[in-house]
């Protein structure tokens, strides 16, 4: 099985290319990747194994028809994870959000129709569908974005679906709640504050620091992008949730903990115009058709990531110049 997998250099595609090169997903022994990655600030080759046989490395953007089209024919299987990903930075400049997230999305799908690729999956995002106070969104509930991020993510989820409906596309959209782990961009709110804890810096909180997320284990995480790969239905959407909500007091409390720190590290900033308060996915879907259940619960997954943030300083980018992060 030969697999296209764009924006395999980041945070979570690379977790995905690490582990099925490693063998481990069930399926069979010779997958082959080739990962399409633009390398913009949040991707890094030294997330992937460069030197593997089974990889190909194509320095390039989704949004290059010519590329893309090229690229395509030979291929299975197309997993989507490239785009821009911060909602900080969607704020500051949205133009590439769209461009990459929306038209990115809808090239590579048009490419996939055009080499006759059986199977694609596109990984979206818990912020389609805006903020929730009770209960949990089931697949069912209507988009509602509310940062230029989770629109252009909502846009690029409608693409898929027009291409599922219109073109017949075997294409199946992913909605994962907060992911962490190692190797993700210190932009992000675990990485962000575990390094400015463990370099003995204070930690920027967004407002009350009441807002809610539901945190699930990159790896995790990837077990279910595959086996929507692989088991999924084609037009159909899994929200990938069964992580563990906490507010973010919570999270940097026991970040606090676990960098030796206390709680005069914390400053409180100016809160993210349009935060949204929760996200809550309901899982169902995906546990009853395919059997997934996270593996990796917060309480081992957070120690595991900030020893190896600890481990990995050469890994550390500068955090981005941003007060806050993505929380
Ligand atoms: P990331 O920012 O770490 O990685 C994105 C990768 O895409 C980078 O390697 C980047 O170089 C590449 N890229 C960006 N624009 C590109 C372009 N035009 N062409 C080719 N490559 C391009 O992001 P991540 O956290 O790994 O997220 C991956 C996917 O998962 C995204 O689609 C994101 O919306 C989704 N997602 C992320 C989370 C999370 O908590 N991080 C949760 C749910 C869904």
């Amino acid at each position: 099985m030969r697999i296209l997998v764009t924006g395999g250099a980041g945070f979570i595609g690379s977790h995905y290319v690490r582990t099925l090169l490693a063998g481990g997903y069930p399926g069979p022994a010779d997958a082959r990747v080739t990962v399409l990655d633009k390398l913009t600030y949040s991707g890094d080759p030294r997330n992937l194994p460069m030197g593997a046989p089974e990889l190909e490395f194509v320095h390039g953007d989704i949004c290059d028809t010519a590329l893309v089209r090229e690229l395509m024919p030979g291929h299975d299987a197309v997993v989507n994870f490239a785009a821009e990903s911060h909602v900080d930075r969607s704020i500051d400049a949205a133009t590439e959000f769209f461009r990459t997230n929306v038209l990115g999305t809808q090239i590579l799908l048009d490419a996939a129709l055009h080499s006759r690729v059986e199977r694609v999956v596109h990984v979206s995002t818990d912020e389609v569908y805006g903020t929730i106070s009770t209960g949990s969104w089931t697949e069912e509930c209507s988009l509602a974005p509310n940062s230029p991020y989770a629109a252009s993510k909502a846009g690029s989820d409608l693409v898929a679906r027009s291409y599922a409906r219109t073109h017949g596309l075997d294409v199946s959209v992913s909605r994962c709640s907060n992911n962490y782990g190692p190797y993700q961009h210190t932009e992000k709110l675990i990485p962000l504050f575990t390094t400015r804890l463990l370099r003995g810096e204070r930690v920027p909180l967004y407002g009350d620091g009441r807002n809610v997320r539901e945190w699930l284990h990159v790896d995790d995480h990837c077990r279910a992008v595959h086996l929507i790969l692989t088991r999924g239905r084609a037009g159909e959407i899994y929200n990938v949730g069964g992580g563990e909500e906490l507010p973010n007091t919570a999270v940097v409390e026991r970040l606090l903990e676990l960098c030796g720190a206390d709680a005069s590290a914390v400053q409180r900033v100016a809160d993210r115009p349009g935060h949204d308060l929760r996200y809550s996915l309901d899982g169902t879907k995906l546990r009853e058709e395919l059997g997934f259940e996270p593996r990796i619960p917060f309480a081992e997954g957070l120690p595991a990531t900030v020893a190896w943030y600890r481990e990995n300083p050469d890994r550390w980018q500068r955090p981005a110049a941003s007060a806050g992060a993505a929380q």
